[in-house]
């Protein structure tokens, strides 16, 4: 039995997180989508509204499950049987920072993988930041995300403008 942490701070979830959440659940018995609540990293959508999008979305895969950790993501992995966490990687750019990370998260406990999956091309270029940018301006990112962010991300930029 493999379960493996999918970690980030999906703010919020894109269809390319989505991908690798469909592909890495097709490969391992259980995976669980965890949602990074970092309070030096102010986020756009609240702990909760993340949550709420990912469970959503997720509900009709039988072995996804989300969660959501406030601390050091190894301390998370050491409290739970957790076999490896697991990345997305877009381009060169992601391969440094993602490799580091997975270098200090094996230093801090000892054991833990990290395997990465490439991004399906059709969402290499697909962040949540560039998803923001162009939400902030009106632009339509309807075929990026799903139809309950797509929303989401209508009513708190309209509920901003109203201000
Ligand atoms: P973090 O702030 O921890 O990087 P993100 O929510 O931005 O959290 O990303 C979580 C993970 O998903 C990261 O490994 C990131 O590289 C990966 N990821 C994000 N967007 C994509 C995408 N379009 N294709 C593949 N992987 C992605």
């Amino acid at each position: 039995m493999k379960t493996v942490v999918y970690p980030g701070s999906f703010d919020p979830v894109t269809n390319g997180h989505l991908d690798i959440v469909q592909r890495a659940a097709a490969i391992f018995d259980e995976l669980v989508v965890v949602v990074a609540d970092n309070p030096n990293k102010k986020s756009f959508f609240s702990i909760k509204e993340r949550k709420t999008f990912l469970e959503a979305l997720t509900e009709d895969i039988q072995n996804v499950s989300v969660d959501s950790f406030d601390g050091l993501l190894v301390d998370y992995v050491a409290e739970r049987n957790v076999d490896a966490l697991v990345r997305g990687l877009r381009a060169v750019t992601d391969f440094e920072m993602e490799f580091q990370m997975a270098l200090i998260n094996t230093q801090l406990h000892r054991g833990v993988e990290t395997v990465f999956l490439v991004t399906s091309t059709e969402y290499s270029f697909l962040s949540s930041s560039i998803i923001k940018e162009v939400a902030s301006f009106g632009g339509d990112v309807s075929t990026l995300v799903p139809s309950i962010v797509d929303a989401g991300l209508k009513k708190k930029f309209a509920a901003r403008v109203d201000k």
